[in-house]
C-alpha cells in the first residue's frame, strides 16, 4: 500500500506533517520531549520496520503523541488512550484536512490494546456529547450553601445540633445532566425530578418520601444544597441520642457549602460526657446524681 500523508498530533494539539513517523522522532527527539541519547538507546536502524523502531514510535505515543496516517480507503490512528482531548484533536485534524475523504477510521488504543472502527460521523457525535458534558459539569459542581433546614424533619441545625449530612452509605441526593437519564424525569415515585432545562435531581436511599423530595428540589431551586440532620441520617448515639462527632463513610456539609468526607476508620463513638454505654453500671444520663449536682451548682452562682 502506498504511504499516505502522515501526521503527529502533539499533547498540546500541535500538528506535524511527517513522511515517516519514527524517522521524525529519531531526527527531532527534542520535539517529542526526548533526547539524542535516549533515541540512540533504542538501537540502530530506527528507520526500518525493526523492533527498535516500533519501541521508539511507542515511546512518542506514550508521551501523548497521536500517530495519524491518511490512506486512500481509511484513516489509521494510533494513540495511548482515547479521552476527550484526543477525540477533539483527531476530529479537528479530520475537519481541517480532506474532510470529504473516507469515513472509515481505524483506531488502535495502545493502553487497552483495543482496535475500533468508528466513522467520522460517530467521532463528531462523541465530540458534541463531550462539549455538552463540559458545559453541564460546572453547573453540577457549583458550590451551593446549605439549605435552611433538614430535608426530612425540616428542623434547622440550631434546633438539632451536630453536623449536616450531605450523603452517606445509605442515602444520597444530587444533580445529574437531565439528558443523561434513560427516561425523562417526572414525578414518578422515587424517580428523578427535573430541576431546569439542563439538570435533574436524583435520590438514593429510602428517606425520600414526597415531602423530603419536595424540600430537596426547593433547596436546589433556591441555589442551595439539601442535607439531613444527624438524627434523620441515623448518625446519633444509640444510647443517648447525641449527634456522633465522627461518622465514617459520611459526607458532611459545612456552613460555606463545602463538602468533606469522614474516612472509614476505627475510633469515634459517643462523646457525650453524660452518656452511659449500654450494659454499664453507671447511672443513666438524665437522672444521674452527677447531673443534679451540676445543675444545683449552676443555680448557686
Ligand atoms: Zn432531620
Ligand atoms: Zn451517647
Amino acid at each position: 500500500m502506498a504511504l499516505g500523508d502522515g501526521y503527529w498530533i502533539g499533547p498540546d494539539g500541535y500538528v506535524r506533517k511527517v513522511y515517516q513517523h519514527v524517522t521524525d522522532v529519531a531526527e527531532h527527539p527534542e520535539v517529542f520531549g526526548l533526547t539524542r541519547e535516549v533515541v540512540d538507546g533504542f538501537g540502530p536502524c530506527v528507520q526500518d520496520k525493526s523492533e527498535a523502531s516500533d519501541r521508539l514510535r511507542l515511546a512518542a505515543i506514550m508521551l501523548g503523541w497521536i500517530r495519524v496516517r491518511f490512506y486512500k480507503t481509511h484513516r489509521s490512528i494510533q494513540l495511548f488512550r482515547m479521552n476527550d482531548r484526543e477525540l477533539r484533536a483527531i476530529v479537528k485534524l479530520l475537519d481541517e484536512i480532506n474532510a470529504h475523504d473516507p469515513e472509515q477510521i481505524k483506531i488502535h488504543e495502545v493502553f487497552t490494546g483495543k482496535r475500533r472502527r468508528p466513522t467520522v460521523g460517530q467521532l463528531r457525535e462523541r465530540v458534541a456529547a463531550a462539549d455538552e458534558r463540559a458545559r453541564i459539569q460546572p453547573l453540577i459542581d457549583h458550590v451551593r450553601l446549605p439549605a435552611e433546614s433538614c430535608a426530612v424533619c425540616d428542623k434547622t441545625l440550631e434546633e438539632v445540633g451536630g453536623s449536616r449530612v450531605a450523603a452517606c452509605m445509605w442515602f444520597g441526593v444530587g444533580l445529574v445532566a437531565a439528558g443523561k437519564l434513560k427516561r425523562p424525569p417526572g414525578d414518578s415515585a422515587g424517580g428523578p425530578i427535573r430541576l431546569d432545562e439542563d439538570l435533574a435531581v436524583v435520590f438514593g436511599g429510602s428517606v425520600w418520601d414526597d415531602e423530603p423530595r419536595a424540600r430537596a428540589v426547593a433547596a436546589f431551586r433556591a441555589g442551595r444544597r439539601p442535607w439531613l440532620c444527624q438524627g434523620c441520617a441515623r448518625k446519633v448515639c444509640e444510647t443517648c441520642g447525641a449527634p456522633l462527632p465522627f461518622m465514617p463513610g459520611t459526607d458532611v456539609l459545612d456552613d460555606d457549602g463545602r463538602r468533606w468526607h469522614h474516612m472509614i476508620a476505627p475510633g469515634g463513638g459517643c462523646k457525650n460526657p453524660r452518656c452511659a454505654p449500654p450494659g454499664s453500671t453507671q447511672p443513666t444520663p438524665m437522672d444521674s446524681s452527677a447531673d443534679q449536682a451540676e445543675e444545683s451548682g449552676g443555680s448557686d452562682e
